[in-house]
């Protein structure tokens, strides 16, 4: 088998079991309406979050349009009164600046419309995804600073579903879909655990945790990225580098009867256990 680069995602499959995400590899694809779920979910969250990042830039720049403007209607009404008060003779060039003015006016109300319907867009999907006043960030390359994460030296890359900037830090963030669990599925941790040190190789700056929401109606849990995870994942990718390079094999890593039940690769599976 060819050596190729892990997603974070494929660490979640292996976190899960190793064999679903070898199965994975050799093309057996997930099966049950939960994938189909969850797939079209993330979609609708990701096109959500794409449309609030598209939103605030425009807000942004019809803010800037805005202040120009009014900046112009000023400097023409205060031309035109100095000229109107102080000169006979230019009455009339007056009267026309002054006209121009109203009529930037205008101009300046459809600005100013503009913004307040992109304003309450933006509040809606804040709201709707419980982001206050987080500066977040999509990795799809729509705001220029954020590229697909990558680590050449972990032979790893990946997407988190955002991550929100604090100060030079970029804490990645993971949605799941169902009911949130008292504490994180490890194999969510370990994703998050990829991310993490995908922000920090790719940005150079440590991130003090990540955050995983199973939902946004639900607090999210905070997973330190700490030296313990660190070496957690490097563990992992190691086991999972080693099979790509055919060093090791891929078997089930658990004697959960329920876990293959609900395993989205049971058809396929020549390990599963059965009841
Ligand atoms: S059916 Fe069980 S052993 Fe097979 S991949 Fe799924 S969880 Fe692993």
């Amino acid at each position: 088998m060819p050596k190729q680069i892990i997603s974070a995602s494929e660490m979640e499959r292996y976190g899960y079991c190793p064999l679903s995400w070898h199965l994975d590899l050799k093309g057996i694809d997930a099966e049950g309406t939960e994938v189909n779920t969850g797939v079209e979910k993330h979609k609708e969250m990701g096109d959500s979050l794409k449309n609030l990042l598209v939103e605030e830039e425009k807000s942004r720049e019809t803010s800037t349009t805005l202040i120009t403007v009014v900046s112009m209607i000023m400097a023409l009404v205060t031309v035109a009164l100095i000229i109107l008060l102080i000169s006979n003779d230019d009455i009339n060039l007056g009267f026309i600046l002054l006209i121009i003015g109203i009529g930037w006016m205008l101009v300046a109300s459809f600005f100013l419309y503009r913004l307040l319907v992109s304003t309450e867009k933006i509040d809606k999907l804040r709201d709707d995804y419980k982001l206050g006043e987080t500066d977040i960030e999509t990795p799809d390359g729509l705001t220029r600073e954020t590229p697909v994460l990558k680590s050449a030296k972990f032979n790893l890359a990946g997407r988190p579903d955002y991550l929100i900037k604090d100060k030079e830090q970029r804490i990645p963030v993971e949605v799941k879909t169902g009911r949130r669990p008292k504490a994180p599925f490890f194999s969510h941790v370990l994703q998050i655990g990829a991310y993490c040190l995908l922000s920090e190789e790719t940005f150079g700056v440590k991130p003090s945790h990540g955050q995983i929401r199973y939902g946004f109606e639900n607090e999210p849990h905070e997973v330190k990225w700490d030296s313990d995870l660190k070496g957690l994942v490097n563990e992992k990718l190691e086991e999972m580098n080693d099979i790509l390079k055919g060093k090791m094999e891929a078997h089930r890593n658990h004697k959960r009867v329920g876990k293959c039940n609900n395993c989205s690769r049971r058809k396929g599976c020549p390990e599963r256990l059965k009841n």
